[in-house]
């Protein structure tokens, strides 16, 4: 037996046999081309060009039948990077100045391509390269006329195991078998991911070198909730885990049985669950899992392009298509949060002795007006299609909202003196993630419609704990009394002016905090779309006396681990299901 951790990409138990999928390896040619011919190589990379585009309008086509716009935005992310003119632009220069033949300029080109995307620090822009390299081993496979192994025939359920899995091999392969996924590369936000989320395939990637460990038809355990793979699980491992399994499939019926029922608590205070997303392609899950809404759009991944600065065009039309799948449900976007552990590649921005208490976020926006300008303009245009509220991250006090709003006024204005149609009446609100807005919340309540406390931030800067540190992982504790004071501060500043309050940090899709959130008066949980129907079910199940009381009793707790222990035998009481995790 085996046992790897790796990134939970998508949630969900499997047990099942390997598939090992060994993608056809395209060795490329390297010749020198005469002056002579090199018209010829350019005319053959033209035709390959073509012929990979209808390939790929196929394929887009296949696609709408069934109508995900996950998906066939990613085969129309796929075109553009095809027909992207710099690109050609490149392989041409170096056939005709290097006299290198066709197939080598292409991959010469695509290699710098993704050195330079590889080079970012933003994880999203990284993930990008899997793209990139899907489109050239298509276009590489019609230069030498071979066409790809697929994995949409497949003959049994099976579990693949691959060292990358391409977005065009997620998008193609037969969901019916292909019941979990294990990689050695990918992220969170890689498009393959993504696609598991949203086909909901449990899957774990970047697990570095399973694909070193695996054989075809080994049984393997692919745990997508914790992020652990198993290969020849032990009897006594794998028993446990079928236990898990039943458990989990129970848990997901009756969840999802919640589907069309409001959260709503025994004594019938109603709560909205909404979703956090990073891509516009995550809104059919969404939709799926029963969200009230999008809560939190973060709209920083979608903004920076490789290499270039996202248009208003291109904000646009991706705020747009978020509105306009959304079914008139209210859809959250915050401006851009860039900054901090979220860096800018390719430039030498944010480069600071100290960039998370630096110039990130808003402070970003307030000082790069052009960026900031072109993002309001987007989103202005972009609210006749929907249900729009605009969100400003990291506000620390009441000048530099004032001075935010101020701006934000001043486009409006501009767009209305240019005669541009948009909603005058957008919700404006602030994320409370910084403790002394959390300590003023009261006086910052006046000024906007909304707040919604990402308590990812504001946990790190409360308790003086890096996030993203594991060294100091054990001291970032939700449950801190001086957190759980500071979110009594921001829940009663708020209400104090009548203003609902959100949480969408990570803290509001845990099971274990959603009594204490109620009891504190949380208006609005916004959570990765998964865990909604978790999370309806906990609220649906109590009622607010008794989440009342809870508060009360940890209130007079005087340390973390006492208010922990206390809440999860509490929870645990309750929720058979959740000792089983
Ligand atoms: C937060 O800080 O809780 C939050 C939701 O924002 P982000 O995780 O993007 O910083
Ligand atoms: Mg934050």
């Amino acid at each position: 037996m085996k046992k790897f951790q790796g990134i939970s990409a998508s949630q969900g138990i499997v047990i099942g046999k390997v598939f090992f999928y060994l993608d056809e390896y395209l060795r490329v040619p390297e010749y020198e081309v005469s002056p002579e011919e090199v018209e010829n190589e350019i005319e053959r990379f033209d035709v390959a060009v073509l012929k990979t585009r209808d390939e790929l309008v196929q394929l887009k086509k296949s696609l709408t039948k069934d109508g995900g716009i996950t998906e066939t935005g990613i085969v129309d992310a796929h075109i553009m990077m095809l027909e992207d003119p710099e690109l050609a632009r490149q392989i041409k220069k170096r056939v005709k100045e290097e006299l290198n033949n066709v197939e080598w300029a292409l991959h010469e080109t695509v290699k710098s391509y993704i050195e330079i995307l590889k080079m970012s620090s933003d994880e999203y822009l990284k993930e990008r390269t899997y793209d990139i390299r899907d489109v050239a081993k298509r276009l590489l496979g019609n230069l030498l006329y071979k066409s790809r192994i697929s994995l949409n025939s497949l003959s049994e359920e099976v579990i693949i195991v691959a060292h990358e899995l391409l977005p065009s091999d997620a998008l193609t392969m037969d969901k019916r078998m292909v019941k979990g996924i294990a990689t050695d590369a990918g992220g969170k936000t890689s498009h393959t991911a993504i696609l598991a989320r949203a086909f909901e395939i449990p899957a774990v990637l970047g697990l570095s070198h399973i694909t070193a460990e695996v054989r075809n038809g080994d049984q393997i355990i692919v745990d997508g909730t914790s992020g652990i793979v198993i290969i020849k699980p032990d009897q006594e491992v794998l028993e446990s885990y079928e236990r898990k399994l039943k458990q989990w499939q129970k848990k997901e019926v009756e969840f999802l049985n919640l589907n069309m029922l409001a959260a709503e608590t025994r004594d019938g205070k109603k709560i909205l669950l909404k979703a956090n997303i990073e891509v516009p392609e995550e809104t059919e899950s969404v939709l799926s899992h029963g969200a009230d809404g999008i809560g939190l759009y973060r709209s920083e991944f979608f903004f920076i392009q490789p290499g270039k600065l996202a248009t208003e065009e291109d904000q646009y039309q991706a705020y747009s298509r978020v509105l306009a799948s959304m079914e008139n449900k209210s859809v959250t976007i915050r401006t851009i949060d860039l900054g901090g552990d979220k860096m800018m590649p390719g430039t030498a921005y944010f480069q600071e002795s100290n960039p998370i208490l630096g110039w990130r976020s808003i402070r970003f926006c307030m000082t790069r007006k052009d960026i900031f300008r072109t993002q309001i303009r987007a989103l202005l245009r972009a609210s006749v299609h929907g249900n729009l509220r605009i969100m400003f991250p990291m506000i620390s006090g009441v000048e530099e909202l004032d001075q935010v709003l101020d701006f934000y006024n001043e486009v409006r204005t501009e767009c209305d003196d240019e005669g541009l149609k948009f909603d005058h009446n957008i919700p404006l609100g602030i994320m409370i993630e910084v403790p002394s807005a959390a300590l003023t919340a009261d006086i910052l309540a006046r000024k906007v419609k909304f707040f919604s406390i990402g308590t990812n931030d504001l946990i790190q800067y409360t308790i003086a704990v890096d996030r993203g540190n594991e060294r100091v992982a054990y001291l970032y504790e939700p449950l801190h009394p001086g957190v759980l004071r500071l979110l009594r501060t921001i829940i009663e500043g708020a209400h104090s002016e009548s203003i609902p309050v959100a949480m969408c940090g990570e803290m509001a899709g845990d099971p274990y905090m959603a009594v204490i959130l109620l009891g504190l008066g949380l208006d609005v949980f916004s959570m990765s779309s998964f865990s909604i129907p978790e999370i309806k079910n906990i609220i649906r199940s109590v009622s607010m006396a008794q989440a009342e009381e809870l508060v009360g009793t940890i209130f007079e707790m005087k340390s973390y681990k006492e208010i922990d222990r206390f809440v999860k035998g509490w929870m645990n009481e309750r929720f058979e299901y959740l000792k089983q995790q």
